[in-house]
């Protein structure tokens, strides 16, 4: 087969280790057969190895998911703060914590950087309700 990147006429098979990674996490794969292009590096993998890529891609998400929103209850119980003040205190939605932990928003990345911030330093949310 022709390689889908470089056009190179002819793709090698091969069955190697295949590693994801993902929010600090990762994953390793074994045995995944595919074409690989001995040019370019460009892989198309057998149907049965694609089905466990993306399985594994969409485990490792959850997983991530995962921890980001059990983080975040930790530290908004840790705050003493119920999801509605809390979300009026970072001038969000008020449904939107309870979105982040139950993981069905990721949240972005300068809330979840903020929360760590007032886990070290909980006085600061004091002067967050004033600005
Ligand atoms: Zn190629």
């Amino acid at each position: 087969m022709k390689c889908p990147a470089c056009g190179h006429p002819e793709m090698v098979s091969k069955t190697q280790d295949e590693t994801l990674s993902y929010g600090g996490q990762s994953l390793t794969l074994h045995a995944m057969r595919g074409e690989f292009c001995p040019v370019c590096d460009e892989g198309v993998w057998d149907s049965e190895s694609y089905r466990r890529y993306t399985e594994a891609q969409a485990a490792l998400l959850r997983a991530v998911k995962g921890d980001v929103s059990g983080e975040i209850r930790r530290i908004r119980k840790n705050l003493k703060l119920t999801q509605a003040q809390l979300a009026e205190a970072f001038g969000v939605g008020k449904v939107a914590f309870s979105r982040y932990e139950r993981g069905e928003t990721r949240p972005p990345a300068p809330v979840v950087k903020l929360l760590k911030l007032l886990e070290r330093h909980p006085d600061l949310l004091k002067e967050m309700n004033t600005v």
